[in-house]
C-alpha cells in the first residue's frame, strides 16, 4: 500500500506540531499516490478527531480505557496492531517524548525502517523513503534512505508547513481493539508542569540560561522579568538543569529539546555543540556572555561581551520604555 499514517496522541491537541506532522504526512501521501489516515490515541482522542478529519482522509480514535493514560507497551500493541494491518509504505510521529519513545519500536514490531528528528520526507527517485535530518550541530544535513517499509518517522517540530483543510472532511471511525494491559514497562507517577505555557517547540521567542547564571535565582529574578517583556519563554541549558536549577524540561540541546524560535537569546551560555543542536534551527541567535572566546559567538548574530548581570537589566530597561 502507499498510505500514509500519521499517529497522534490526544492529549497534545492538534497544535503546530501536529499540524505540521499532517502537512508532511499528506505531502508523502500526494508523492505516493495514496492516501493520508491518521490514529488518534488515548486520553482528548475523540475531541480531536474531527480536526485531524479535516486535513485527513481517515481517521481511526484509539481512546479503549486500557489507552487514556499512556502506557507505553500497551500503547505500542494497539499501535502496531492499528498501523500494521493496511501496511503503510509511511508512519510519521511528532517529535514530543511518547512520539520519540514509540517510533523506533514501533518500527521494529512492524518489521520496518526507523528515523527521528527528521527535517523533511520525501519519495526518493528509486521509490524509497527519504529522510533529512541536522547533523554535527546543524553544520551538516544527513539524508538517508529508508530500505525497509513501513519508514516509521518522527519530526522535528515546526519544521513543516501544516495541511490546508479538505473540503470534504475524512470519515472518523473508532479501533475495534481488544486492548490488552502490558506493564512489563509501566509509568508509575506522573506529574504536570506548573506553567500552563505553550510548549518549548512552539515558542517563537526563547530567552535561555546557562551555568554561568550562577543559581536557580536570577532566573526568577533576571531572566522571568525579561522574558515576560519579550512574550518569551524560558529555557536552559543541560548545566543550569542538571544544577536543579530549573525543571529538566527546559532543557535545549541534543538531549533536550530542538527549538525552532525567531529569537533564541543565550545568556551565560558557552555554545557547546551539544546545545547548538537544539538551536540549528532558530532564526537569529543572540548571546551575552563574559568570555569573548566562547563558542557561542561563531553562531550568534548579536553578542554581547559582558556580564548578564549588567546587560539584563539595562534590555529590561530599554524594552520597558519602548513599550510605553
Ligand atoms: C552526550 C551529551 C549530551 C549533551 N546534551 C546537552 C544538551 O542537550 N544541552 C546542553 O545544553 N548541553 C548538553 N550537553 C552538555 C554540554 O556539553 C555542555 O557541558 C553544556 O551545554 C554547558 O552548559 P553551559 O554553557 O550552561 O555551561 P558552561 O559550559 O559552564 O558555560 C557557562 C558560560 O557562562 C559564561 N558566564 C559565566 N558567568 C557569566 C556572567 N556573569 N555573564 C555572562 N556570561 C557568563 C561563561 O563564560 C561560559 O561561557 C551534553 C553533553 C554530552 C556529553
Amino acid at each position: 500500500m502507499n498510505d500514509v499514517c500519521i499517529i497522534l496522541f490526544g492529549a497534545a491537541g492538534f497544535d503546530k506540531a501536529a499540524q505540521g506532522l499532517a502537512g508532511a504526512g499528506r505531502r508523502l501521501a500526494v508523492e505516493l499516490g495514496g492516501s493520508l489516515r491518521a490514529v488518534v490515541v488515548g486520553e482528548g482522542a475523540q475531541a480531536l478527531a474531527p480536526e485531524v478529519a479535516r486535513v485527513a482522509d481517515e481517521v481511526t480514535v484509539a481512546d479503549q480505557p486500557g489507552l487514556a493514560e499512556y502506557q507505553p507497551e500497551t500503547c505500542l500493541t494497539a499501535l502496531a496492531e492499528l498501523c500494521g494491518t493496511r501496511r503503510p509504505r509511511a508512519v510519521l510521529l511528532a517529535g514530543d517524548t511518547y512520539s520519540q519513545e514509540t517510533a523506533p519500536r514501533l518500527a521494529h514490531r512492524l518489521g520496518g525502517s526507523a528515523a527521528g528528528d527528521c527535517v523533511e520526507v520525501r519519495v526518493a527517485p528509486g521509490g524509497m523513503v527519504r529522510v533529512s535530518r541536522q547533523v554535527y550541530g546543524g553544520k551538516a544535513q544527513a539524508v538517508l534512505e529508508l530500505k525497509r517499509s513501513p519508514a516509521v518517522v518522527w519530526l522535528r517540530a515546526r519544521s513543516f508547513t501544516p495541511a490546508p483543510a479538505r473540503a470534504e472532511a475524512g470519515a472518523v471511525t473508532r479501533a475495534a481493539l481488544n486492548v490488552r494491559p502490558d506493564t512489563r514497562a509501566r509509568v508509575v507517577e506522573r506529574g504536570r508542569e506548573e506553567s500552563g505555557e505553550a510548549r518549548l517547540e512552539e515558542a517563537r521567542v526563547i530567552v535561555s540560561g546557562g551555568r554561568g547564571i550562577g543559581g536557580p535565582e536570577p532566573f526568577e529574578s533576571e531572566l522571568k522579568p525579561l522574558a515576560e517583556l519579550l512574550g518569551a519563554q524560558l529555557a536552559a541549558s543541560r548545566a543550569a538543569c542538571d544544577a536543579g536549577w530549573v525543571p529538566p524540561t527546559w532543557q535545549v540541546g541534543q538531549t533536550g529539546k530542538k527549538v525552532t524560535p525567531e529569537l533564541y537569546l543565550a545568556v551565560a551560555i558557552t555554545g557547546a555543540s551539544q546545545h547548538m543542536a537544539g538551536i540549528s534551527e532558530a532564526k537569529t541567535i543572540a548571546a551575552i556572555n563574559t568570555d569573548p572566546d566562547a563558542p557561542i559567538f561563531k553562531h550568534c548574530r548579536f553578542g554581547i561581551v559582558e556580564d548578564y548581570r549588567k546587560v539584563v537589566p539595562l534590555l529590561r530597561e530599554k524594552l520597558s520604555a519602548l513599550m510605553k
